[in-house]
């Protein structure tokens, strides 16, 4: 049985393809791809003349068998349009069928849009959230939003030029003041990186429709800094509870679970008060 290559390919500048994507390319047996006139396109350029089948979305899963005669007698590279496979793009099925029946699955590194607009935006890259294409009905947008609002870690989307102004607006809508990094054509001469909040952002792309292929980027909800009781507050809940007849026992376990305090030091609090 051969092995099964997920290479990616650039996302714009050719010359963002690996040696290792390079040799494997020209070495498999068959080259699975989403579409076969524009990864010719790629192979020309670089001389490659491994044979193509298509492997898209809406033949995949008819495809499957197909691709795994071919692995019977060789290895077969996956490639995409553009970028890493898999991600928003057809790949998934594959894969998953490929591991399912014990096929070695070997992911070469490469280009991919989200974290090469997520390490250029100047947000957080400790922790993120790659949510692929966002639903294009607004109400269904809106509510993706919601949802994600009160996630600390940078959100990733991809969005076509046509859509864009509405995404913005929503995210105005719904997470109004947070850094918005637009990331536009990357890797190509017309590349830009444009920050600013949703509403900034809005006004620009409304004033100048954008073109190419884009990357929207969120700023994380901000970490929750948790409250934490002065003693004054400590005494007040004490005071009230205990003359309410609560024993300090009761009174320290519900008052440690609301104040941030220990119960420990709720308690001695609480004997202290009671001595005063
Ligand atoms: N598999 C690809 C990857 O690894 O990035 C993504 C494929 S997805 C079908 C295509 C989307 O990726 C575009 O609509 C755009 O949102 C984003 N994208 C791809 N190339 C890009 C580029 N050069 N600049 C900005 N965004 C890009």
């Amino acid at each position: 049985m051969g092995i099964l290559y997920l290479v990616p390919t650039p996302i714009g500048n050719l010359e963002d393809i690996t040696l290792r994507a390079l040799r494997v390319l020209r070495e498999v047996k068959l080259i699975a791809a989403e579409d076969t006139r524009t990864s010719r396109v790629l192979l020309q350029h670089f001389e490659i003349t491994t044979p193509l089948t298509s492997y898209h979305e809406h033949n995949k899963l008819a495809k499957l068998d197909a691709i795994f005669a071919a692995l019977e007698s060789g290895d077969v590279a996956l490639v995409s349009d553009a970028g890493t496979p898999g991600i928003s793009d057809p790949g998934y099925e594959l894969i998953r069928e490929a591991i399912a029946r014990g096929v070695t699955v070997t992911p070469l590194p490469g280009a991919n849009a989200a974290l090469t607009a997520l390490i250029g935006s100047g947000l957080n890259t400790e922790t993120f959230l790659f949510a692929g294409f966002p639903p294009r009905k607004p109400k269904q947008r809106r509510e993706l939003f919601e949802r994600l609002a009160h996630v600390p870690r940078t959100l990733i989307f991809y969005e076509s030029p046509n859509r864009l102004t509405d995404m913005l607006a929503d995210i105005d809508a719904v997470l109004a003041d947070r850094p918005v990094v637009v990331a536009r054509e990357l890797t190509k001469i017309y590349e830009e990186f444009r920050r600013g909040t949703a509403a900034e952002l809005l006004a620009h792309f409304t004033a100048t429709p954008p073109r190419g292929e884009i990357v929207v980027l969120i700023d994380g909800a901000p970490p929750e800094t948790p409250v934490i009781w002065g003693e004054d507050a400590v005494n007040d809940a004490l005071r009230e509870r205990l003359e309410a007849g609560e024993s300090l026992r009761d009174a320290a376990k519900a008052i440690a679970s609301e104040s941030g305090w220990d119960r420990k030091a709720v308690y001695e609090t609480g004997l202290k008060l009671k001595r005063s």
